[in-house]
């Protein structure tokens, strides 16, 4: 099955059975460090997750694969079918960045390896870590999970070069409908279903009644995008109704009603440029959040902002049984291999693997030890540009939490 890896002798497979993972204490996980500043904090959060995997008696097996630049000069291409078959037979995976082309060159990586594994759901958890800066009075407010659909949206990859027989042909077929489209126009389609939508509601909504979250804002530009992101909306509110009845409430409902519902979850929505602000002004109004492709590329960016920025913001790409886990930044290619970035999101992004695995308590031993050591003053570069503090390098930065790790 492998051309060019073998998987580890030790550990065993995760399995999913009756639509739930079965995962042995010594479960196999393939890794890829990725481009760039993968480099550097891809080996300092492995350091970290080893620790507190041990802490309760646990083990992880890595699986060292590859993509991107590692992968070219072994394979001669970016995205190996041996890594794509290591993450669909392990179920598991743990990523690093992944640097991608701006207008010509290959297609996203990222993008192809959610599309191809059918990782529908991209869950981004963003909250406050004591001690770290924030350009908002109330970081403590920020605790938002961004579901960011995954394989649709104008990340589809339909797209033509304005000169291309393609979008000369696309304009013809749309002069039938009397719509004028320039000839200079480059062409990209925006593709937003009703499978994938409500797929990736439900699960929103799952995570929701499963962790007591209080409200599920639906976020999209649906009064100019009727017939894509408004019927995001829509679809959004038919599966909270007709499949979460019992768990949630609207919020039009709840304004009829004139006060909250102990134990229901609020349904909301809103348009995307206004939750913009939203997430600033009334912060502690949100809680799960689901939107389109691009809003949530963009809105967790935003987002993760409020509480630190890049360097300290995890992320996760979910399908049913499957999830493959990496921070929000991308491979910031200028601070690659300098031992200089904050290896924060890649260690957050292993406690949200151990919650995957449920590992909850490693899972928490991690985010404690990582906010022992902040607080502590013991920063990386850019959080040490804005409070001062310690100044030490990734590995500096990782040992610090181990250590932190150990003592608890
Ligand atoms: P980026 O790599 O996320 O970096 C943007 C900036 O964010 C950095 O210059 C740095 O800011 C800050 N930053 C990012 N990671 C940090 C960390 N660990 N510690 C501290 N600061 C950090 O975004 P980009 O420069 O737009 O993209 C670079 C490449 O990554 C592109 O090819 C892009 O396509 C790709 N990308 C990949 C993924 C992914 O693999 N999932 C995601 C996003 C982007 P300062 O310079 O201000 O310190």
């Amino acid at each position: 099955m492998y051309k060019k890896v073998r998987p580890p002798e030790e550990g065993e497979k995760i399995r999913y059975e009756n639509e739930k993972l079965v995962v042995p204490k010594n479960p196999i996980i393939p890794y890829f460090e990725g481009d760039g500043i993968g480099k550097d904090v891809v080996p300092a959060a492995i350091e970290v997750l080893n620790a507190a995997a041990e802490k309760i008696g646990k083990e992880i097996v890595w699986f060292k694969v590859y993509a991107g630049e590692d992968a070219y000069k072994i394979y001669g291409t970016y995205l190996p079918e041996d890594t794509l078959n290591a993450i669909r037979d392990f179920r598991v995976a743990f990523k690093g960045p992944l640097t991608t082309p701006v207008s010509g060159g290959y297609r996203s990586l990222n993008v192809t390896i959610r599309q191809v594994l059918d990782l529908y759901a991209n869950v981004r958890p963003v909250y406050y870590i004591k001690g770290v800066p924030s350009p908002i009075k109330h970081p403590e407010k920020v605790n938002f999970v961004i579901f960011r659909e995954n394989t649709e949206d104008v990340y589809a990859g339909i797209e033509f070069p304005w000169n291309s027989d393609e979008a000369r042909k696309v304009r013809e077929f749309f002069k039938k409908f009397g719509i004028n489209i320039r000839e200079d126009a480059g062409l990209g389609v925006k593709v937003i279903s009703e499978f994938a939508t409500k797929r990736l509601v439900r699960s929103a909504l799952k995570y929701a009644v499963e962790n007591k979250r209080k409200s599920v804002t639906l976020v999209h530009k649906g009064n100019i995008m009727k017939f894509t992101e408004g019927a995001f909306r829509d679809w959004g509110y038919e599966v909270a109704l007709k499949e979460f009845r019992d768990h949630c409430v609207t919020e039009d409902e709840l304004l009829s009603y004139g006060k909250q519902i102990e134990g229901k979850i609020v349904v909301k929505d809103r348009i995307a440029d206004n939750m913009f602000q939203q997430i600033i002004t009334r912060t502690e109004e949100y809680d799960v959040i689901v939107t389109p492709n691009l809003n949530g590329d963009y809105l967790s960016d935003a987002a993760a902002a409020l509480v630190g920025g890049l360097g300290i913001a995890p992320g996760s790409n979910i399908g049913d049984g499957i999830g493959v886990f990496e921070p929000i930044h991308g491979s910031a290619p200028k601070y690659a291999g300098q031992n200089k970035v904050n290896p924060t999101a890649q260690i957050l992004t292993g406690a949200l693997m151990f919650e995957f695995l449920g590992w909850k308590d490693a899972a928490e031993t991690v985010k404690r030890a990582v906010e022992m050591t902040i607080s502590s003053g013991i920063v990386t570069y850019d959080l040490h540009r804005l409070t001062g503090g310690k100044l030490v390098g990734t590995r500096e930065f990782a040992k610090a939490v181990v250590e932190n790790l150990q003592s608890l």
